[in-house]
């Protein structure tokens, strides 16, 4: 077995192992940093561009996330663009399309009025939009099957001037290129090589794989459900369960613009479908995702099964979050329905009920179920807690050891997870971060966003037009000025 040593090791390269890359070999003294990649390229499991939804999360249109959620998400968003848009192929990695989250029937209608008064001071760009304002953005979300308006009321709060895609897929190996063109460090990713185990030995982590021993003074997994295995069998993390739920997604012919989401339902917990255009698909709109408990940590991969079954940890206490899951009637009823959009024949009749709440004229035979589309998203329980957790999940050891666990808005949140990380790790290993780049290139705390959040505090609402036409001149200028 050959043996290679290295400062930082990284395991996974996802989105969240490319841009811990990145990150660490741009802006830190970390000298050899190492990825190990079981597949044979960056992103072929959850941030394949066609296994999850593509949307840059900003959480102005996600009514699941509180306002603190929001801003949060919306700091990771805005690292996520000041990357992309600095790149010279940033047309591949990030796309401007018209966003809302649609109401309908005067309980949504009022929520939407709600959010708007707390959510629109901290994004300028965010419009209430009436039936007619929806119409010129969305037509097919504003009319019925017979060509009129709709009859219920219909409200949505989106903007048409933002970058709301992201192929995450493209993404991840923009990170490596980059990472790779650091000059002065050693940058290695290997692909097709499996972790089987890890040891720690005298402070230092060995990572095997099939033919290579692997050694690391610290450590960073990124493989998502898989990260939760790794972290026990060292014995990390003991009290953690992880629940897969896969998503599915349907075709139709392009119906929609751009994004359209539907307000949650608060007593469920996982994001309502949502219509989005595939960034690789021209000329479809893609439908979903679902919501499906899966026994396996990776979609269409049976051999990861056992993995599964290792981390599920089913005890009493597990059982117990689930029956508490089972037993509110809209998570029961929305579970069982999602069991059965599985199912062949009837699973579209029941997809085309849901999704007409958006597209009120889809017929049967526009709706094609998208085979191979729709990744898992590794969920934890918290069996001390005695709860499902929401979003990512991180176990840091402060030995050196971090495990990610990551699943949606894990694309969106990539670099500020990885930021984390990357401070953490700096400090472990004592080396230096150069935050001036930082900051300037990612955080972009004397350009743009200084510029947004000014505009978002001074400008009222009859104002916020200008404020649109304004920052897509300052995005012209800037980029004719870093061209
Ligand atoms: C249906 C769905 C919709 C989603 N929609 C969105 C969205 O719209 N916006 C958003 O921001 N997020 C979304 N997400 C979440 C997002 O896709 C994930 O959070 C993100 O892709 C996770 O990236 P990752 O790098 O952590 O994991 P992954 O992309 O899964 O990468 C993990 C990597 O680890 C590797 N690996 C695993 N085990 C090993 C091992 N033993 N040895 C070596 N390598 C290993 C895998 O091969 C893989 O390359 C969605 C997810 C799903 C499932």
């Amino acid at each position: 077995m050959t043996t290679q040593s290295y400062d930082l090791l990284i395991i996974g390269a996802g989105v969240s192992g490319t841009a811990l890359l990145y990150e660490t070999a741009r802006y830190t003294d970390i000298q050899q940093i190492g990825v190990i990649e079981k597949y044979a390229a960056p992103a072929r499991v959850n941030s394949l561009s066609s296994n999850n939804s593509q949307t840059l999360h900003c959480g102005d249109i996600e009514t699941n996330y509180t306002l603190e959620k929001a801003l949060k998400v919306q700091r990771a968003a805005r690292m996520l663009a000041s990357y992309c848009l600095a790149q010279p192929d940033h047309e591949h990695l990030i796309y401007p399309y018209p966003k809302m989250v649609l109401g309908v029937g005067a309980q949504e209608c009022r929520l939407l009025r709600e959010r708007f008064e707390l959510f629109s001071p901290h994004y300028p760009n965010l419009q209430l939009l009436d039936q007619k304002a929806i119409a010129a953005i969305e037509p097919a979300v504003a009319v019925q099957a017979n060509g009129q308006l709709r009859d219920e009321e219909i409200i949505a709060l989106g903007s048409t001037d933002e970058y709301t895609a992201v192929n995450f897929e493209a993404l991840s190996r923009s990170f490596v290129r980059r990472a790779q063109q650091v000059e002065g460090k050693t940058v290695d990713v290997h692909y097709n090589e499996n972790v089987k185990h890890i040891r720690i030995e005298e402070g230092r982590f060995l990572v095997e794989t099939g033919s290579t021993c692997y050694q690391a003074r610290a450590l960073v997994v990124c493989a998502g459900g898989h990260s939760l295995k790794l972290a026990q069998d060292l014995g990390y993390g003991l009290h953690y369960s992880c629940l897969p739920v896969a998503g599915s997604y349907y075709f139709t012919p392009q119906v929609l613009n751009g994004k359209v989401y539907t307000v949650q339902n608060d007593k469920l917990p996982f994001a309502a479908i949502h219509g989005d255009p595939d960034v690789l698909v021209p000329g479809k709109t893609r439908f979903g995702p679902t919501a499906l408990i899966l026994p396996l940590l990776e979609r269409y991969n049976l051999a990861t099964l056992p993995d599964f079954l290792r981390v599920f940890r089913f005890d009493r206490r597990v059982a117990r979050v689930l029956w508490d899951l089972f037993r509110v009637p809209d998570i029961r009823n929305y579970m069982l329905r999602n069991i059965l959009f599985e199912v062949p024949l009837i699973r579209k009749i029941l997809f085309l009920k849901d999704v007409r709440k958006i597209v009120p004229g889809l017929r049967y035979r526009d709706l094609c179920f998208a085979r191979h589309v729709g990744g898992i998203r590794p969920q934890l329980i918290d069996k001390t807690q005695r709860k499902l957790l929401m979003g990512e999940a991180k176990i840091d050891t402060g030995k050196g050891a971090i495990f990610n666990m990551t699943p949606s808005p894990g694309g969106t949140s990539c670099m500020e997870n990885a930021e984390i990380d990357m401070r953490a790790i700096t400090k472990y290993l004592g080396a230096g971060i150069d935050e001036q780049a930082f900051r300037t290139e990612l955080l972009g705390e004397d350009s743009e966003h200084s510029f947004a959040d000014f505009t978002g505090r001074l400008l009222d609402e009859d104002s916020r037009d200008a404020a649109g036409r304004l920052r897509r001149l300052w995005r012209r200028f800037r980029r004719r000025e870093s061209d």
